[in-house]
């Protein structure tokens, strides 16, 4: 059985993201085995995420934006009160960031390290005694000191392959509150000048709701050329169909744009829920990225996390030689926010407030940046309590009660 320094489970953004961080530092020298069942060859994803200042993946920043377009539904409100507004993002950017430069960027800087190795083989088991881990491939089993796990999977989304061929595929149920992040995105080219590139639409609620969580977002990289995202939270996919027609409805009417060419597609599922993932499952494994709980569950942002969560755990092998060190946060998500995004998923999930309405009143009654404060979890809590005053009270209480007595019960 062949041993490494480290092997990285998993060399998707989070697995990759912790190679380039290692790759910076006085690690060199330590060898490393990167394990994915396929190399990164598509533009399989886009990320969006805010950010005050640059990061080291400035350089292949696809596009940044300091003003973003917040349109609430017209569903509901009082009448003539619809919400719309260009949102200043007070010192932060909203950034977009293509998996394909990420992938080849991370993959040009790894070259350079011949103490760096990839596989492509589908893993088939992550285990560790005290001393070492072993990860069980298609090629072969490998041992190392540590494994940074990001193929492991929530129960709920067991059912989902991540492909395209589901029809209404729904959550496995279970006593967490899952939701669905679901979104189809085009990549068009107008036949004639339809966007602002300066103005991207980051939650746009005016489509029809149908009693869910259904939103439009259009970030435009020219005049003729934009990726439009539909998204939906709900327990249950859609039909393929049902999103392009969306798409297509969108454009038309919202756009005004019928003439155009799809240039790329992307679909993705986010799970959004309360259902716990430990990041140190056994004593030599450390789960990384979605699966080590970095995914916001209220919202499915996960880059940025990532990123922060990634750096600290590279800085602690440099330093202490493990990737845990005394005072750092026990999770990429803490507590406090934990039990906030399980208030929002009751909401959403028991129906008790339309959320085009919740996002409404946040971007409303908030500055964005304090919004991305919170979620970012850089608030204090009074700050956060502000943040979240601006949710409608009654039904937010009736589920803060609904999510500790269910604490309780359990
Ligand atoms: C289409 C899409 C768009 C997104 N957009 C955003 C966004 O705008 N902003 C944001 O913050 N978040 C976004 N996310 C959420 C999140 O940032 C991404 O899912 C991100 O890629 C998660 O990183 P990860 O490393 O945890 O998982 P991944 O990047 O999916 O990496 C996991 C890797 O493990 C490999 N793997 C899994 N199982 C096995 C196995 N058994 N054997 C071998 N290899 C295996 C996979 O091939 C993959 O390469 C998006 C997600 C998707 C799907």
């Amino acid at each position: 059985m062949k041993h490494y320094d480290l092997i990285l489970a998993g060399g998707g953004m989070a697995g990759l993201s912790l190679a380039y961080y290692l790759n910076q530092g006085p690690l060199q020298g330590k060898k490393i085995l990167i394990i994915d069942r396929e190399p990164k060859t598509k533009n399989d994803r886009t990320w969006a995420f805010w950010q005050r200042g640059t990061g080291p993946f400035e350089a292949i920043v696809y596009q940044a934006w300091d003003t973003v377009w917040f349109h609430g539904p017209r569903e509901y409100g009082p009448p003539g009160n619809a919400f719309s507004q260009k949102l200043d993002l007070g010192g932060y950017r909203y950034k977009l960031l293509r998996g394909i430069d990420f992938y080849e960027f991370v993959r040009v800087d790894l070259a350079k390290n011949p103490d760096i190795e990839f596989l492509y083989s589908p893993i088939l088991g992550v285990e560790s005694d005290d001393d070492q881990a072993v990860v069980t491939t298609e090629a072969g089993t490998f041992s190392a000191e540590w494994v940074f796990d990001s193929t492991f999977r929530l129960e709920a989304m067991k059912p989902f392959n991540g492909d395209f061929t589901s029809n209404r595929q729904t959550i496995k149920p279970s006593n967490h509150q899952t939701l669905l992040q679901h979104f189809k995105g085009w990549v068009v080219k107008t036949s004639a000048p339809a966007f602002n590139p300066a103005e991207p639409t980051m939650m746009d609620f005016r489509i029809a709701q149908h009693g869910e969580c259904r939103f439009m977002y259009v970030l435009p990289f020219s005049e003729s050329e934009a990726l439009i995202e539909f998204t939906l939270f709900t327990p249950a996919l859609l039909p393929p169909e049902a999103y392009d027609a969306e798409l297509k409805t969108y454009l038309r009417d919202f756009l005004k744009v019928t003439e155009f060419q799809i240039l790329e597609q992307e679909f993705g599922i986010i799970p959004m829920s309360d259902e716990p993932t430990t990041e140190r499952p056994r004593p030599r494994v450390v789960r990384i990225g979605t699966a080590g709980g970095s995914t916001r569950p209220s919202t499915g942002y996960t880059f940025a996390r990532t990123q922060r969560r990634m750096q600290t755990l590279a800085d602690n092998l440099a330093r202490h030689g493990q990737p845990f060190a005394p005072g750092m946060a026990r999770q990429p998500i803490p507590a406090r926010y934990r039990l906030f995004d399980e208030i929002f998923l009751n909401v959403f999930l028991k129906k008790r407030y339309p959320p085009a309405a919740v996002f409404t009143q946040l971007y409303r009654r908030n500055r964005p940046a304090d919004v991305f404060r919170f979620l970012d979890e850089e608030n204090t809590l009074a700050e956060d309590l502000r943040v979240i005053w601006a949710a409608p009270k009654v039904p937010f209480t009736r589920a803060a009660f609904d999510v500790l007595l269910r604490k309780i019960l359990r």
